[in-house]
């Protein structure tokens, strides 16, 4: 017999704090975490979680959260749907371990052949299974190389692609992710992306994608690299770390014109914002555009670890051996994905457009409202609010940002922090306007009260 997740005493929708915040078992956690584990890891603040039920999130003390960030926009269809604890279970009990490297499996290729199936282009599509993103970034890298015989690769100031040293190289978000490791991989060159708030150096925020595509052409491609040497181009649709900020759609055409145009691979890194996140499966449908490539993690299995690559069957022509994975692929993750697919396709993805729709209109006056505020924009539920001192100037305002995201948690929403100076919504898919209301609520009421000082 299956037990789904009878035994969490979630309750609420809304948030419940019994204790101060962290209460005392979280503390004592947190100094054993301080003794054991790795330090290079971002703790914004001290969430020791426990259970998790749809958008809520029950800590160590019994206090209650509603979770904004989904474990950084992974938890697609909220925590332990009872479908996708049920597919897990079930296959657990089956079978826990084959490697899709060196034998086969039904369900494996069930799941290529869905991803195939969706993933934009009439090319037939084949998969390659990794466990985390930046495993599909790296098998990203050695088939653009391998396909083009160039070994040449283009990303963008501001991305994140991963941090092992190939998905590393191509990362230009925060310096303090690369010092200290040396050379990483050659032949890596970042050009500006198309920030139409902000602009980046050179770059004018109404200009935007005409700027970024002459600085590729005229100053890249004529004085820096040859196109001709170029594998790939590396893109998020909508840049996650780097502070939520959309490609514009006419820059993602003309990139795929220039990319086509010197037969060089565009690859999409959907790894946050795909798996339904902005209302359909890959950011990159709002454009039109076909990428070559498209990297895939985060969302697709609500928390198991499973990422694919997927490519036309011309492109992905490596010859068995030339890539793989131990796990890659493993059954529990892949029963989780089909259930997690299955939930986007028939209620979460249409939910993600509709409560970003309900955010973006509920938001919109924000900029009159709060002088601190810069900017709000997203897509279906992956929005960026951009907190300045001074809206003309546009100065970053971090101190305010990370109040907000300290205070939010003190009342009990998770949100985490992304670029600069940004708060991230990357909620699971599954919210409602009753839990939107209160979060939104709470934000207005903790901005109110900072620019009050
Ligand atoms: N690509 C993008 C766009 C990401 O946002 C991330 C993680 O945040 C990665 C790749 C790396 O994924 P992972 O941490 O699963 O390796």
């Amino acid at each position: 017999m299956l037990v789904v997740n009878n035994e969490t005493k979630i309750d609420t929708k809304l948030p419940r704090l019994v204790t101060p915040l962290p209460g005392p078992e979280a503390r004592r956690i947190l100094k054993l975490d301080q003794r054991y584990v790795s330090p290079s890891y971002t703790r914004d603040y001290p969430l020791v979680a426990k259970t998790g039920r749809g958008a809520m999130i029950e800590d160590v003390d019994g206090n209650i959260f509603l979770d904004y960030a989904a474990g950084i926009a992974v938890c697609s269809t909220g925590h332990c749907h009872p479908e996708v604890v049920a597919a897990i279970q079930k296959q657990a009990a089956e079978l826990i371990h084959m490697s899709g490297t060196d034998f086969y499996y039904q369900r494996l290729v069930d799941l290529a052949e869905k991803l195939a199936s969706i993933t934009p282009g009439d090319e037939p599509k084949r998969v390659h299974f990794g466990n985390s993103g930046t495993e599909a970034v790296e098998a990203a890298i050695k088939l653009a190389k391998f396909h083009t015989k160039r070994d040449k690769l283009v990303a963008f100031h501001g991305a994140f692609h991963g941090r092992t040293m190939g998905s590393l190289s191509l990362t230009a978000s925060r310096s303090v992710q690369r010092k200290g490791f040396g050379t990483l991989l050659a032949g890596v060159f970042h050009m500006p992306f198309p920030d139409t708030y902000r602009g980046t150096y050179g770059v004018r925020p109404e200009r935007a994608s005409e700027d970024c595509l002459s600085y590729l052409e005229n100053e890249l491609f004529r004085r820096r690299v040859d196109p001709e040497e170029v594998a790939a181009i590396f893109i998020e649709p909508i840049q996650g770390e780097g502070g939520y900020i959309m490609a514009p759609r006419e820059f993602l055409q003309g990139l795929q014109r220039i990319c086509r145009k010197n037969g060089i691979l565009l690859v999409a890194d959907e790894v946050q914002c795909g798996m339904g996140r902005t209302g359909k499966f890959w950011a990159v449908e709002h454009s039109g555009v076909e990428p070559d490539i498209i990297c895939t993690a985060k969302g697709i299995a609500s928390g198991m670890p499973l990422s694919a690559m997927i490519a036309p069957t011309s492109v992905m022509d490596w010859p068995p051996g030339a890539h793989g994975s131990t796990f890659g692929g493993n059954p529990v993750c892949i029963a989780a994905a089909l259930a997690t697919i299955r939930l986007l396709e028939t209620q979460y993805m249409a939910n993600a457009e509709r409560m970003g729709e309900y955010i973006l209109r509920r938001t919109a006056n924000w900029r009159e409202r709060f002088r601190t505020v810069g900017d709000v924009r997203g897509r279906g539920l992956m929005i960026g609010i951009e907190f300045v001192r001074d809206q003309k100037t546009k100065e970053k305002a971090p101190e305010v940002r990370n109040e907000v995201v300290q205070r939010a948690f003190q009342k009990g929403l998770i949100v985490l922090p992304s670029g600069d100076t940004t708060l991230r919504i990357s909620p699971p898919l599954l919210i409602d306007e009753e839990q939107t209301d209160f979060a939104f609520d709470t934000l207005e009421s903790i901005i109110a009260s900072i620019e009050k000082g």
